[in-house]
């Protein structure tokens, strides 16, 4: 068996909104399909992927570099042992093929979602959904019938009203879901905290709210904003300075008692691993968020877990990025404490399978073959008129 092709197109998200320090309006994808000589059913079997939200679409990087070395790769050089599958780590490995150390996010993302297309092909090929998949390979095998899940919401968006927010907040309550996120830094401080007790209002307690800043603040107001939070004992404050100043992250978990959260902007396991040592990150309490298309793909997600239990931390605490249902598979392969959903937002590219359930805050998982995008018409018309079958 061998890999016949690889295709790739950018697809707008064409979304409307913003969040504390950037709006989606030129958002794009890339979306890609790993196509193989096996057949099911009268069709290829075709891996697909798409890399996330907050990153825009890295075709160039794939066509000039990693596309080509896959595919001028002897193909019995990518199967696993039995030679009936693909072996996600050779086509890594081949795909790193003269790249300098550091620099990640340069190709991180581009690696990443041709890496995670090429698992949803091994999950067929398999006949598997890729959460079991994953299970067998990374978590002792163990079943997982549903996910913990929340809701990633509480954007800005223009002519929004606090009305309009509780609005939004009681209908994720009404859909099934408990715990919420809303947006934090697009305003001034005091607007935030109005906005965020009339979330509370509606979703009751500390415990059932995250609130994210997306990078916005510097020393000063992160820290103000960590004093003005402090009190409603939020689940987590998201991303309240750059995902590289590990110092203020050390300040401010010296200052806040109740969790932290970051990791969607750190793209290999070294990066990780500096949060850990110097940022102050505090195993069993903090919250880690690494989005895997964007960084690498899944064995290096499996090589960051390993790391981080070297470091006391376990899997509870971690929450891949993404609302897909990459990083739902993934969170229920690898037994995580939950993953995210954007409901209603980004367009044929967030949320889950048309018939995936939320009961209690958990989401049901599916059990097609691979990801499971077969089960989101929307989205996977996009992948089978790239893959052409
Ligand atoms: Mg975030």
């Amino acid at each position: 068996m061998r890999i016949v092709g690889i295709r790739e197109t950018a697809i707008p998200l064409k979304s409307t909104l913003a969040n504390s320090s950037f709006d989606f309006t030129e958002m794009t994808t890339s979306v890609v399909a790993v196509i193989t000589d096996v057949v099911r059913n009268g069709r290829p079997v075709c891996g697909f992927a798409f890399n996330s939200t907050g990153r825009y679409a890295c075709g160039a990087q794939m066509r000039a570099r990693f596309i080509p070395r896959i595919l001028s790769a002897d193909p019995g050089s990518l199967l696993d042992d039995s030679g009936d599958n693909l072996d996600p780590t050779k086509i890594f490995n081949c795909m790193m093929r003269r790249e300098k150390a550091g620099g990640h996010s340069e190709r991180s993302i581009a690696i990443g979602t041709i890496e995670v297309a090429v698992w949803d092909a091994v999950a067929k090929i398999a006949d598997k959904p890729l959460h079991v998949v994953l299970s067998e390979r990374f978590n002792g095998g163990k079943p997982t019938e549903q996910v913990f899940c929340y809701v990633g919401g509480g954007w800005y968006w223009p002519g929004q009203t606090v009305r309009d927010l509780q609005d939004e907040m009681r209908h994720h309550l009404d859909s099934g879901y408990t715990m919420v996120k809303m947006k934090v830094g697009g305003l001034p401080l005091e607007d935030d905290v109005r906005r965020l007790e009339a979330v509370l209002e509606v979703v009751g307690s500390g415990d059932n709210l995250a609130v994210d800043a997306n990078c916005k603040f510097g020393r000063d107001e992160a820290l103000r904003y960590a004093r003005a939070l402090a009190p409603f004992n939020l689940r987590w404050f998201e991303e309240p300075c750059d995902p590289l100043d590990f110092a203020l992250f050390s300040e401010l978990a010296a200052h806040y008692e109740n969790p932290l959260a970051t990791g969607e902007n750190l793209f290999s396991t070294p990066d990780v691993e500096n949060l850990v040592r110097f940022g102050g990150f505090r195993a069993g309490r903090d919250v880690i968020q690494i989005d895997p298309p964007q960084a690498y793909g899944i064995g290096q997600y499996a090589t960051t877990i390993e790391m981080l239990a070297g470091h006391g931390w376990s899997r509870a605490s971690l929450f891949p990025h993404g609302g897909n249902q990459m990083s739902l598979a993934i969170a229920a392969g690898f037994g995580l404490g939950g993953a995210e959903s954007y409901p209603g937002v980004f367009g044929d590219f967030g949320g889950f399978a048309d018939d995936a359930k939320i009961e209690n805050g958990a989401i049901s998982l599916s059990d097609r073959p691979g990801i499971g995008f077969e089960g989101q018409a929307r989205l996977y018309r996009i992948m089978r008129e790239l893959a052409a079958i």
